[in-house]
């Protein structure tokens, strides 16, 4: 069937989303949250108990699940995965002036955060099977590129700021190979922190994404997997440094019974009561919904199997969420023909995201060879990939 012209695939692929999501809606969405078990309970009882802001019991419970769920010693909750991010940047030592390496195929997020620092991002080349960071372009990049200082620290050569620290993400949940990123700044002395946003639920050689790099950080925005609202986590094992990211996440006040000091400037970055209270009820979820969205990935697979068109797979050595299914098109002709074609017919598809460099904020950012995410860029288009889940009526 991989012989059938290309317009005649692109409706058949409409058709089989249409039928996938067997829905009367005009409009199929790239990615619906679903409540289908405690969240109006768990809600109400959070305003009930009239505490639904800054303290209240289901941050701590919520904390305490979730890095038990990733497998994390310490889980610190914030008003959103940006936040998460600022804070972790923070607390690795990112300051004005400084460079932090990541991959230019990425959410704009990743980007904002290392801004808030002052630092600025530099761009290294991500892997085509993972869709995120390579080690090989981060090793050569650091090679050709990189010194190491009186201090101990890395340090770039043509620009001589310090490399403070390393932002891998998961893109659409496929893990990154974490281990070798890991391996190659630990080498280097440079901090890492993963940015896990998408890859809740996603595992590398049998561990949870977001806990390899000394701080891992989530989002529960609505389109995520797991939703609060507007939420975030911060994870790590090291008690020091979930004890800084609470104090910097509540404003730096010092701990008294009734004196309001601060030692340091903090932010207001706390998640509130009332979104913990939506989380608590969708960690219990939250399997359902992976496994749903297993059934959804799995049809895909075959479907594009069938048609001929390349559906992209989970990486080797990983179990992935599968956050956002996706394909690969031939060229950037394919790809916005499809686009086109797919939202007119009310079927919600989207290219990857445009390479960080081409955006007006970071076109002059120091950077790698990007051919990969160049070529990627032209190519890849996320699918509806809600779960199917559905609420029963006696819950
Ligand atoms: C969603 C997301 C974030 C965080 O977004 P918030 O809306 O601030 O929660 C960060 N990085 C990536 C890659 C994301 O997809």
């Amino acid at each position: 069937m991989s012989d059938i012209p290309f317009d005649n695939k692109v409706s058949l692929t409409i058709e089989f989303i249409r039928k996938l999501y067997n829905t009367d809606k005009e409009f199929i969405a790239l990615h619906e949250p679903k409540f289908i078990g405690n969240e109006k309970k768990y809600v109400n009882d959070a305003i009930d108990s009239t505490f639904v802001s800054s303290v209240g019991k289901y941050v701590d419970l919520f904390e305490k699940n979730f890095a038990q769920y990733v497998g994390a010693k310490n889980a610190v909750a914030t008003v959103n995965g940006t936040a998460a991010l600022h804070t972790s940047l923070i607390i690795s030592g990112v300051q004005n002036g400084t460079e932090v390496i990541t991959q230019p195929l990425t959410f704009i997020a990743t980007c904002n955060a290392i801004s808030y620092t002052g630092a600025t991002p530099v761009f290294v080349d991500v892997d085509r099977d993972t869709l995120g960071l390579s080690p090989d372009s981060l090793e050569e990049f650091l090679r050709e590129h990189a010194k190491i200082g009186a201090d101990g620290f890395t340090y770039n050569k043509t620009t001589n700021k310090k490399i403070s620290a390393c932002v891998p993400m998961h893109t659409f949940g496929h893990p990154v190979k974490i281990d070798r990123l890991v391996e190659i700044c630990a080498r280097f002395n440079i901090p890492m922190i993963e940015d896990a946003a998408e890859s809740l639920g996603s595992y590398y050689n049998g561990q949870h994404t977001g806990t390899f790099g000394d701080i891992g950080t989530f989002s529960f925005n609505g389109n995520k997997v797991l939703t609060t609202g507007g939420g975030g986590m911060i994870v790590t094992n090291d008690e020091k440094i979930a004890r800084l990211a609470k104090h910097i996440t509540t404003t730096a006040r010092i701990p008294h019974p009734y004196e309001i000091a601060h030692d340091m400037v903090g932010y207001n970055y706390r998640m509130p009561n009332l979104n913990a209270a939506l989380g608590c009820a969708q960690l219990q979820s939250l399997d359902k919904v992976l496994d749903s969205k297993k059934m959804i990935t799995a049809e895909y697979r075959q479907f594009f199997k069938n048609i001929g068109f390349t559906f992209i797979e989970e990486p080797g050595n990983s179990r992935s969420n599968f956050w956002l299914n996706a394909i690969q098109l031939e060229n950037i002709h394919e790809r916005d023909t499809f686009l086109a074609a797919t939202n007119q017919a009310g079927v919600m598809t989207r290219p990857i995201w445009k390479l960080m460099t081409e955006l007006e904020m970071y076109k002059n950012c120091f950077c790698g060879d990007l051919s990969n995410a160049k070529w990627l860029e032209e190519r890849v288009v996320n699918l509806p990939s809600s779960s199917l889940l559905k609420k029963q009526s006696n819950t």
